[in-house]
């Protein structure tokens, strides 16, 4: 191996493993090194999203919806069925192929575009030297004109309820359990906590969601949370707002082992519950360990973070950062745009993200999803904006499906009439609001998207009649007064 190279990624998790094959694309001689291991501890690609994150969360909430359907769901199609059987470990293992086909399809992408791949870990030194220790603990110093820092990040660990992989487990053991705990608690009702509580729900699992906030999805359009509240409720999801835990105690012993959980109510009342399992899903942090050699020049944010620019780049000559270790959304698409753009502009080019318009999803049933400025943050900037809404229950499509929960919220600026955001929960609600982030993307109005032909019955009618509504022209609901 020749130990100089155009670009080193240090990370293979979605931003860099995009970043390398971008970059090797463009010409450049690039090598990406990655430290994780499979369970056979063989060096993997991917990163969190592919090994334990996006695919197999996503893996397993489709096969949890595939059982609730069939245990529950199918008697008013006429469907009745009998002697439905759950098989954990055989929905564990399906999970676990689809993530090594994922990964190792990036090993063969690799190898197609020409990446050199390394299995271990690397350290930015100084003057854009990188040190890599191979997984059987060689070390070779190795230098590039570009350094490209894609470490990602971890679960946060809260000293009142500490991971012990066994009762209480952060999102990685939760997507490995074997057997549906029969009361689960859960700490931090955010994306994953919820994603991961309806997987278990579905499965059986009695569900307790402790969630310190006394807003539900605080960030998130107020309007489309409250809705989405309600849904998660009728599917007996137990989201108790305004409880922050503050101290567990491991009880029993053995197979009988539950987790004594405390917490304080809303109204400041000490509470305590006992569950089987207690997953610990309070946010991620990035993830910068043995990353950064004291004199190596990058320097990280308040909340560390590594700092960068809005081109990715840090404040040490040739040395760029993307994915969830730097500012901005931990979203995996985030940081595949980022690393795109970051191999783009080493080859020269000017390639810029918008990061107004990053589409954000949560794959419970149905899905919630937006994109843009949702009516909060509207109404605090002051900018005169107006809404159209349209309820999934008025969509032919979406009653065919017995999918009419949910609505399409539209904003667009009051005056210009241009769409500012787009906010849903509903049926396919991820790949409704892409068809807004195009149409926002090209600087469409609300009228723009009136005035397109959407094809009959489908449930992109709904984004449609949504964005009539916008000018009070929708045709299949009553219009609210124009605004
Ligand atoms: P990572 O994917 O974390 O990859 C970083 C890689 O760098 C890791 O493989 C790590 O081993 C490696 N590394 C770190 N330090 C070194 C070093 N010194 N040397 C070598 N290698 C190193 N996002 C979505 O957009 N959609 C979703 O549906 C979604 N679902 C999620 C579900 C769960 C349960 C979780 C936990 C996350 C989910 N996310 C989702 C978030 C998403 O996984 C992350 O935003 C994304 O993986 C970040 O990509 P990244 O490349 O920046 O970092
Ligand atoms: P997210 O940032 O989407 O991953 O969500 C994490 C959630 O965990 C946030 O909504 C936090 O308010 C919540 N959280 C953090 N610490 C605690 C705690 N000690 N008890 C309950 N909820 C918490």
């Amino acid at each position: 191996m020749s130990d100089k190279f155009d670009v080193i990624v240090i990370g293979a998790g979605p931003a860099g493993y995009v970043c390398a094959i971008r970059a090797a694309q463009l010409g450049l001689k690039t090598a990406c090194i990655e430290k994780m291991q499979n369970s056979e501890g063989k060096g993997v690609n991917g990163g969190t999203c592919l090994n334990v994150g996006c695919i197999p969360s996503k893996a397993l909430l489709d096969s949890s919806y595939k059982y609730h359907e069939v245990s529950k769901g199918l008697e008013k199609h006429g469907i009745s069925v009998k002697g439905v059987g759950l098989d954990v470990p055989a929905m564990i293992d399906r999970k676990g192929a689809i993530v090594k086909q994922l990964t190792t399809g990036i090993a063969g992408l690799f190898k197609a575009n020409g990446v050199t791949s390394l299995f271990g870990t690397g350290k930015l030194l100084a003057e854009r030297k990188v040190e890599y220790t191979s997984s059987d603990g060689e070390v070779t110093i190795l230098e590039a004109d570009n350094v490209v820092i894609a470490s990602g990040s971890s679960p946060i660990d809260i000293p009142v309820a500490p991971v012990d992989g066994e009762v209480i487990i952060n999102s990685t053991g939760a997507l490995e359990l074997q057997s549906v705990p029969a009361r689960l608690g859960v700490i931090g009702a955010g994306v994953i906590g919820l994603e991961l509580g309806s997987v278990w729900n579905r499965l059986g699992s009695e569900v307790v969601l402790l969630e310190a906030m006394e807003d539900f999805l605080s960030i998130m359009d107020q309007q489309i949370a409250k809705e989405t509240q309600k849904i998660l409720k009728k599917q007996g999801l137990d989201i108790r707002l305004g409880c922050r835990v503050t101290g567990s105690e491991i009880k029993g012993r053995g197979k009988s082992k539950k987790v004594e959980v405390t917490f304080q109510t809303a109204d400041g009342q000490e509470a305590k519950e006992t569950f089987d399992k207690l997953i610990v899903c309070v946010g991620r942090r990035p993830y910068t360990e043995n990353l950064l050699a004291p004199d190596c020049g990058v320097a990280l944010d308040e909340r560390g973070s590594i700092y960068v620019n809005e081109r990715c780049s840090t404040n040490a000559p040739g040395i760029w950062a993307v994915g969830d270790v730097v500012r901005g959304p931990m979203l995996a698409h985030k940081g595949s745009e980022e690393g795109v753009m970051v191999a783009e502009r080493i080859a020269g080019h000017k390639t810029q993200i918008n990061y107004d318009i990053i589409p954000n999803v949560i794959y419970i049933h149905p899905e919630v999803a937006s994109v843009g400025r949702n009516e909060e943050q509207l109404k605090q900037s002051g900018e005169p904006y107006k809404v159209g809404i349209f309820p999934f229950v008025a969509s032919g499509r979406a009653l065919a499906a017995d999918e009419s929960e949910g609505m399409v919220k539209i904003l667009a600026h009051a005056d210009t009439d241009r769409v500012l955001g787009c906010h849903i929960v509903g049926p396919s609600a991820a790949d409704l609001v892409q068809q807004v982030a195009i149409a926002m993307e090209f600087g469409s109005t609300a009228e723009d998207l009136a005035l397109m032909v959407f094809g009959h019955p489908t449930l992109s009618e709904a984004v449609h009649e949504a964005a009539l509504a916008v000018n009070g022209h929708a045709i299949h609901i009553p219009n609210k007064r124009k605004r």
